[in-house]
């Protein structure tokens, strides 16, 4: 995808802080991180969404990098949490697959009445 930030990433056309990357899925430090730890995992290749028919195997691959990006930004004893805002009620802004994995403090509670 031409207009894609995060496919511009991916392919070193725009800067990103990388912090892991295989021939499948890279990960990124986010621009405006919520928490201390804050890396954003994309497969190398476009999807927008997480129904976007992403084959099991990719699926799998994403989600085997969690505990990897946990690991080496140091929250996989602490712990942290892994989102996938998905579509206009998701709030989802970037429509290239990520799995935000953020730790590094406590938590804040934000579920409640939609604002
Ligand atoms: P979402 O709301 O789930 O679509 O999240 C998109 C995330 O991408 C946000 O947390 C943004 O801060 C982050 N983001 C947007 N542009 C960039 C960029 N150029 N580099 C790194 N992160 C970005
Ligand atoms: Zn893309």
């Amino acid at each position: 995808m031409s207009d894609c930030i995060f496919c511009k990433i991916v392919a070193n056309e725009v800067p990103g802080t990388i912090v892991y990357q295989d021939d499948d899925v890279v990960a990124f430090e986010d621009a405006n991180p919520q928490l201390p730890v804050h890396t954003l995992i994309v497969p190398r290749k476009h999807y927008d969404h997480i129904g976007d028919n992403i084959p099991t195997e990719l699926l799998g691959k994403l989600f085997a990098t969690v505990p990897r990006i946990a690991k080496i930004k140091g929250v996989d004893e602490t712990g942290y949490r892994v989102v996938v805002n998905t579509g206009e009620d998701g709030r989802q802004t970037v429509h290239h697959l990520h799995i935000h994995v953020l730790g590094g403090a406590l938590m804040p509670i934000r579920m409640g009445p939609a604002d």
